[in-house]
């Protein structure tokens, strides 16, 4: 359709899908570029579990592939769980409809799960424990260099609060970093993008998204009480999200309180000033939220974080 033949309302749509898609483009090309997620030669597996953030990166990254600078490859992969009622074609139509290369794996960790854990009680650690196993022995297999994960800013922010909240660690979940079993790189194109962002993104885009419930099992309560409070803080606090991920972007171990990211105990006054030293006795001042970008976070000390005066 050309431009001339749109009415008004469709020109206006499509309008806003361009600057939307352009964001996210723009979200997964800076995350990339601070993390060097993906470098000259890179197969980058991308786990596609047919939900709308998976499917969101693999287009990005696919269109992304295109105009990138260095060369890259992109292998899809899927992994059936034979969960119960899993629409199995799919998948396969999809990656095949767009001519992505792509793996479905197919393993009943469902049934392992089933039998090993009592009813009622809850699945997904011993189901994404195999799923993860079986990832890494895909990756090696085809000898990806990078394995990309869909989980995104709101995801990152909510695993913060989960490890305060019930787990006592200000510890989220990073953009890129090595495997647990110390032999894959782990990055997560996504870090930088909202979830309201994708939500939008992948109606407009109309993916063919696969129901994440066919397990059966029940949503984690934590994750949802943190959820509910991060989309409530959205609303009643604009910014507020985008500032607290950007403090996650800027850390200071010098004014937090763990003496193994900072040698407290060495500490000496050389009688040199410190624009990061400790202004004891002055009121904090803090900058309007939504002023405060991710890119502030990359230049020295621009914001006075935390702390009540
Ligand atoms: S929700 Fe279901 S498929 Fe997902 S990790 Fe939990 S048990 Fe596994």
């Amino acid at each position: 359709m050309t431009d001339s033949t749109l009415s008004e309302v469709e020109k206006k749509q499509q309008y806003n899908f361009n600057k939307l898609a352009k964001r996210l483009r723009h979200n997964v090309g800076d995350a990339i570029n601070h993390f060097n997620m993906i470098e000259e030669g890179d197969k980058v597996m991308v786990c596609l579990s047919g939900g709308k953030d998976s499917y969101t990166m693999l287009d990005i990254l696919l269109g992304l592939q295109k105009s990138a600078p260095i060369n890259f490859s992109i292998v899809a992969v899927n992994l059936d769980q034979k969960q119960p009622g899993f629409p199995e074609d799919i998948l396969p139509a999809y990656l095949t409809g767009i001519g992505v290369e792509h793996r479905i794996i197919e393993e009943d960790t469902y049934s392992i799960v089933t039998r090993v854990i009592e009813e009622g009680k809850t699945t997904c650690s011993l189901c994404s424990r195999l799923r993860r196993g079986i990832l890494y022995r895909v990756a090696e297999e085809i000898g990806a260099t990078k394995i990309a994960l869909g989980h995104h800013r709101d995801d990152i922010l909510s695993t913060l609060f989960l490890n305060m909240f019930y787990g006592g660690k200000l510890k989220g979940m990073p953009p890129k970093l090595v495997s647990d079993n110390g032999k894959h790189v782990v990055i997560r194109p996504l870090a930088y993008c909202k979830e309201k962002d994708i939500i939008r993104y992948a109606d407009a885009r109309e993916f063919p998204i696969i129901p994440c419930n066919l397990c059966g099992s029940q949503p984690n309560l934590q994750r949802q009480i943190i959820a509910d409070m991060l989309r409530d803080w959205d609303k009643r606090f604009p910014g507020r999200l985008e500032t607290m991920f950007t403090a996650m972007c800027n850390v200071v171990p010098s004014h937090l309180a763990d003496p193994k990211r900072y040698d407290f105990a060495n500490i000496k006054a050389d009688g040199q000033p410190r624009e990061d030293g400790d202004k004891a006795f002055d009121k904090e001042v803090f900058s309007d939220p939504a002023r405060i970008s991710i890119m502030d976070s990359r230049r020295p000390i621009q914001v006075e974080a935390c702390g009540d005066a």
